[in-house]
């Protein structure tokens, strides 16, 4: 025979499990959707992995999105089709395309003030395109060609000794990465 004790105790006990329950599928739903939004951004970019919006490949500037840390006119292969993709998807009004703005824009990179790095390495670790090189304890230098500008390193460097300055815009040092320059039209 059950007591009265013993009852209150099992319908508290099974109050708590039902409640874990809700929480933990809502938890899971959420971050589900998450999930898709950022696979779907993703599945809209063109999948060059170029870094021209700012982030080291499309994953990260689709994750980028979904988080609402940047805008959807970054992508500069995908053209104004991508923003209006992007924007559909994100439910806004799509922004202006800045495109064309970027592929004039200055271009930046890291820059390391070598007399103030101690040689610790953290840059180098930190940087998603091996842009950094140096031995340790030794100062180190920044693969201008390589670097994406990300800005990664800035944080990392416990000596603030590493600064985004913009590359003088010299014939030698533009980008002629035909793939990102998106062409309407043209004549014979
Ligand atoms: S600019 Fe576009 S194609 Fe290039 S990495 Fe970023 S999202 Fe991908
Ligand atoms: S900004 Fe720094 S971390 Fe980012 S690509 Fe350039 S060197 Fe690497
Ligand atoms: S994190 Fe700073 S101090 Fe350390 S190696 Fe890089 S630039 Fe030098």
């Amino acid at each position: 025979m059950i007591t009265k004790d013993e009852l209150y105790f099992v319908l508290a006990l099974a109050s708590i499990l039902f409640i874990l329950g809700l929480l933990l599928s809502f938890l899971a739903r959420s971050s589900l959707g998450e999930t898709s939004l950022e696979h779907q951004l993703e599945k809209a970019l063109p999948g060059v992995q170029c870094a021209q919006c700012g982030y080291p490949g499309c994953s990260a500037y689709a994750k980028a999105l979904a988080s609402g840390e940047t805008t959807c006119n970054k992508c500069t292969p995908g053209g104004p089709d991508t923003i209006k993709e992007l924007a559909d998807i994100l439910g806004i009004d799509p922004p202006a395309d800045e495109s064309e703005d970027m592929l004039f824009a200055p271009r930046k990179t890291a820059f390391i003030h070598q007399s103030l790095c101690t040689g610790c390495h953290r840059c180098a670790r930190k940087c998603p395109v091996d842009a950094i090189a140096g031995d340790i304890k030794q100062p180190h230098y920044v693969l201008t060609e390589e670097c994406i500008a990300c800005g990664d390193c800035l944080k990392s460097c416990p000596e603030e000794c590493i600064e985004l300055i913009n590359v003088d815009l010299k014939l030698k040092n533009f980008n002629w990465n035909i793939k990102s320059i998106r062409i309407t039209g043209g004549s014979k």
